[in-house]
């Protein structure tokens, strides 16, 4: 596949002038015409359909088309991503669905990097099982040796949502096959960051969110890829109407869907799916492995840049490009401050406690110029320790 369109597409995201968005592995920015496109549905199509518009405007539809435009970002074939509802959501459905497959088996291993919400979520399927079930969370770096046979499934964040470390996804796809493991990889931070190629990984299960780098919308939809050959061996855990074979049956019993839209649930949030639909398809003319090319030269840029000018800042991502996704972190006790200091000029990234300030780098609307100012002006708050003023020590509620 080679690209139509040139890899940088500043023009095709509303970003305010004047700032750096170094924050897009949070959340992406708007795609221009987002606007129109919420407007038009609830002018339009809401507004001039009403019911009507679920036949008329393929309302009902929409969580396919958009499974089948994620398909080819994290590389599978059509027809076996569901979307809709939240990570969270998406993540439980296939833990369920795993531990379903390995009835026998009590290990659940992640490990201790993963997001909060995914452990969270394994802790809460585990109590309402009963069926004393564990959670393992060993170092990253210890969850190869850590598969054996008492593990039902292996569920791991591919790109370290604090470090950007990358998990080896065939490897440990390939051992936890060896001793009868599922596995579950959550992309949160690969789709649309690093090239991916879930089927011929051969996992089970891939889960990811699609309003960081997908740029789909704050709160927009999930998405679950669920293996082809095991879909109709799950009953999923959460047995919603849209998921039902004919939902308009209005049937007392569940039958489901012979498809992947088993794991659809209730109904689809048609705005936010018609933006993150606007927002795929930018991913059409987007070729990944120049993607990724540029990605490992802004992130080395970057690393340069700070190393040379703030030596007091201590990096925590991977200075191996192949062993990082297209975040780089570095970590300071001041962390906080600095990071307020620098959204106030305009360098716009995250703190994640207790010490990391995390920048993310989305090469579709990032270059050089974008990069060596942000470090100029983070040179600048360390030089003057601007980041000292009280105002910037207030800690607020997301940050
Ligand atoms: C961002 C993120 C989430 C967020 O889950 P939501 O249900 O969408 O709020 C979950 N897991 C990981 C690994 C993440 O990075």
């Amino acid at each position: 596949m080679t690209s139509k369109l040139p890899l940088l597409r500043k023009e095709l995201f509303d970003i305010p002038k004047d700032i750096i968005y170094l924050d897009g592995n949070s959340l992406g920015p708007p795609i221009r015409g987002s606007t129109e496109c919420a407007d038009q549905v609830i002018s339009d199509e809401w507004g001039q359909e009403l019911i009507k518009a679920w036949n008329t405007a393929g309302w009902m539809s929409l969580p396919q088309t958009v499974g089948n435009q994620i398909a080819p970002v994290i590389g599978v074939s059509p027809d076996t991503v569901a979307t809709g509802d939240t990570l969270s959501i998406k993540l439980y459905q296939a833990l369920a669905a795993a531990l379903s497959l390995r009835p026998d088996r009590r290990v659940l291993l992640s490990d201790a990097g993963n997001f909060p919400t995914d452990l969270y979520m394994a802790q809460g399927l585990i109590d309402t099982m009963d069926r004393g079930h564990k959670l393992r969370t060993p170092p990253p770096e210890e969850v190869l040796d850590s598969i054996n046979e008492r593990v039902a499934v292996v569920f791991l964040t591919h790109v370290d949502y604090r470090t950007g470390r990358v998990h080896d996804i065939e490897g440990i796809t390939r051992r936890a096959h060896e001793v009868g493991a599922v596995t579950i990889w959550d992309l949160a931070h690969s789709a649309g960051a690093v090239p991916l190629s879930m089927e011929s990984s051969h996992t089970e299960f891939a889960v990811g969110c699609t309003y960081k780098y997908l740029n789909g919308g704050p709160g927009a939809p999930a998405f679950i890829y669920v293996r082809p050959d095991i879909v109709t061996s799950i009953t999923p855990a959460l047995t919603g109407w849209l998921g039902h074979r004919d939902p308009f049956a209005m049937e007392l019993k569940y039958r489901p869907s012979a498809s992947t839209e088993r794991f659809r649930i209730g109904s689809p949030s048609i705005i936010q799916f018609k933006l993150l639909e606007l927002a795929m398809r930018v991913w059409e003319d987007v070729d990944m492995a120049e993607l990724r090319a540029s990605s490992i030269a802004l992130t080395s840029l970057f690393i340069e840049e700070i190393e040379r000018r703030c030596p007091m800042l201590t990096l925590v991502t991977p200075r191996d490009p192949e062993q990082r996704g297209s975040q780089v972190s570095f970590a300071s006790e001041h962390g906080y401050p600095i990071m307020q200091a620098l959204i106030e000029r305009g360098v716009i990234g995250d703190f994640r406690r207790p010490n990391i300030m995390r920048f993310g780098i989305a090469p579709l609307y990032l270059d050089e110029n974008d990069i060596v100012k942000a470090a100029e002006i983070l040179e600048e708050i360390m030089k003057n320790e601007t980041w000292r003023e009280s105002k910037y020590q207030q800690i607020k509620g997301v940050t």
